[in-house]
């Protein structure tokens, strides 16, 4: 409610908290300060002057000037809280822009979650040491694992070290229906046979075809030894310096390695009309080569390869390296023998190499130099689902770890 009143008149006002106050309305002071009047701790003496007052105001040109000053004054007081409402505003803003971390958000790291985290750099508030801890754990390994693992190499240079007790497995026994073997005396690595078992189910749900047949796996010495002296027999020397290797140079030791037939049922009419046929890796067939790296197995004596391998091409023996070696092998061109050298161009604290199957998974491999030194300790990404430690049988060891899925 506003004052309105005649000039000279003081009016008295009860105010909220029952204390009285004056408001003198004389012009000149009016125009000038607002005041507490000594005079004013009374009444209103004549209420009806206010009614009257109300009616009259327009004709009192003073009047309206106290009706603008007090509009005036208003405007001043709202345009002050527009200001520090905006004001307000303007900083709570900048806080929470400031507190968004765009640094992150524009880096690569949203688009690869699993990308190398060694770009990391070291703050006030975290040491390399807590920050290693916090990403990596420990895999102790004694010396003589480099001679062990998926992805040693073994060829006319590098010779396999026996164990006294291979640990190997019938496939026989282990295998799924998707494919056959030729005995009951054919071993393999376990790890080798179920992801073989995953490679042939995936064949047969493509091609209702089961008729791959596991021809040959894990020899020792000893039947390397026939192997090569049946080879000489039948075909001749050139022949088995060829294909064939000498005991303890052949990768059928690791029980890693295998050869592929294709079996023929022939013509059930006539009685012992079947034959095993040389597995081409064509026709149907040529799936394997193209989808094997998918499953861990890599094509070892490809025609492309001949002078590095100084094996003829073979289109039936595949090596079991692991599903992060044999996807880095394949996507790099590389032979078993370039991928040992190949690797040691990645280190855990260096660079990594990222490597995606078909599935998503996200591979990263690298090498670690063995120190020659029992209780070694290979750092491995804690983030890792799983890994393969493998010695490459010269001088350290490879690692693969599936550190995530791109769809996930
Ligand atoms: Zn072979």
């Amino acid at each position: 409610m506003q004052n309105q009143n005649r000039p000279n008149q003081n009016q008295n006002k009860n105010t909220a908290n029952g204390q009285q106050r004056s408001r003198t309305t004389s012009p000149h002071q009016a125009q000038n300060h607002r005041s507490q009047s000594p005079m004013g701790n009374q009444r209103n003496p004549n209420p009806g002057a206010r009614i009257a007052a109300a009616y009259t105001q327009t004709a009192y040109p003073h009047q309206n000037r106290n009706k603008r000053r007090l509009k005036r004054r208003k405007g001043a007081v709202s345009g002050f809280a527009v200001v520090l409402v905006v004001m307000i505003f303007v900083s709570l803003s900048l806080l929470i822009v400031r507190s968004i971390d765009w640094e992150y958000i524009f880096s690569d790291k949203t688009r690869q979650p699993f990308s190398n985290p060694d770009n990391i750099v070291y703050g006030p508030y975290i040491t390399e040491q807590e920050h290693d801890a916090y990403l990596t754990k420990y895999v102790t390994v004694d010396a003589d694992q480099i001679h062990r693992g998926p992805c040693i190499l073994v060829n006319f240079d590098v010779p396999y070290i026996f164990e006294e007790d291979e640990d190997v497995y019938s496939v026989f026994k282990n295998k799924t229906k998707s494919y056959k073997v030729t005995s009951g005396s054919v071993f393999l690595r376990m790890e080798m046979i179920n992801a073989l078992n995953d490679m042939m189910d995936a064949f047969y749900a493509k091609t209702e075809n089961r008729n791959i047949m596991v021809n040959s796996g894990f020899r020792n010495a000893k039947q390397q030894q026939e192997v090569y002296d049946s080879k000489l027999q039948l075909n001749g020397a050139e022949y088995a310096e060829k294909y064939v290797q000498k005991p303890g140079y052949s990768e059928h030791h690791t029980g890693y390695a295998m050869d592929l037939a294709v079996y023929d049922e022939g013509d059930l009419e006539v009685e012992g009309d079947e034959a095993m046929w040389t597995f081409d890796g064509k026709n149907e067939y040529f799936w394997v080569d193209q989808n094997c790296d998918q499953y861990g197995f890599v094509l070892r004596y490809s025609a492309s390869k001949e002078d590095v391998t100084r094996i003829a091409y073979e289109s039936w023996h595949y090596r079991y390296v692991g599903i992060g070696n044999a996807l880095t092998m394949t996507n790099m061109g590389l032979s078993l023998e370039e991928y040992v050298n190949f690797i040691k161009d990645y280190s855990y604290n260096g660079t990594r190499y990222y490597i995606t199957a078909d599935n998503g998974d996200i591979y990263c491999t690298y090498y670690v130099k063995s120190n020659g030194q029992d209780g070694q300790k290979i750092p491995i990404p804690k983030t890792a689902r799983s890994y393969q430690i493998s010695g490459n049988n010269i001088d350290g060891f490879i690692i693969a770890a599936l550190v995530g899925n791109e769809q996930q």
